[in-house]
């Protein structure tokens, strides 16, 4: 299903023009317009979910075998460094458009660019106590 007023379902289904770079009756793949590095790409879903919490397990897996495939074409054609997969859930997360996607972003040794976190200490306590808090079993997820 399409959500009305949803750019990446625009987009996604054609209506919007894109550069795309694949589709098939699941997926588009576009370049970003904002891009971090030369050749970001977009993985969207057609069918609309939100995030990764709405989105079918199915096609979550097909996703991730579709990046690791667009990983290769990069690799070959663009002759990137390295590669990033991000994928951005809710605004805290830093997601800005409310329709599932999963970055591909080729990496060049000089890009210049930063994509990261800044690590915290964390005491040992702490660590435990997270571990406690969400180790989780088969039978649970
Ligand atoms: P988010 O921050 O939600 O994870 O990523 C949204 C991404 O979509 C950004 O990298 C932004 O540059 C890109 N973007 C937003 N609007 C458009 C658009 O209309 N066309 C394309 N190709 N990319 C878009
Ligand atoms: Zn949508």
């Amino acid at each position: 299903m399409k959500k009305e007023d949803c750019i990446f379902c625009k987009i996604a289904g054609g209506e919007i023009p894109s550069k795309t770079l694949y589709e098939d009756d699941r997926f588009r793949v576009i370049l970003d317009l904002g891009p971090a590095a030369r050749g970001h790409a977009l993985i969207l879903p057609k069918e609309h979910a939100e995030n990764l919490y709405e989105l079918p397990e199915e096609t979550a897996a097909a996703v991730m075998v579709l990046a690791k495939r667009m990983a290769a074409v990069m690799r070959d054609r663009l002759n990137c460094d390295g590669l990033n997969l991000i994928q951005n859930n809710g605004e805290a997360a830093g997601q800005t458009v409310a329709h599932f996607h999963m970055h591909v972003i080729p990496r060049y040794k000089e890009d210049n660019q930063k994509i990261g976190w800044v690590p915290r200490e964390t005491p040992p306590e702490e660590l435990e106590a997270l571990k406690e808090q969400i180790t989780f079993t088969k039978t649970e997820v």
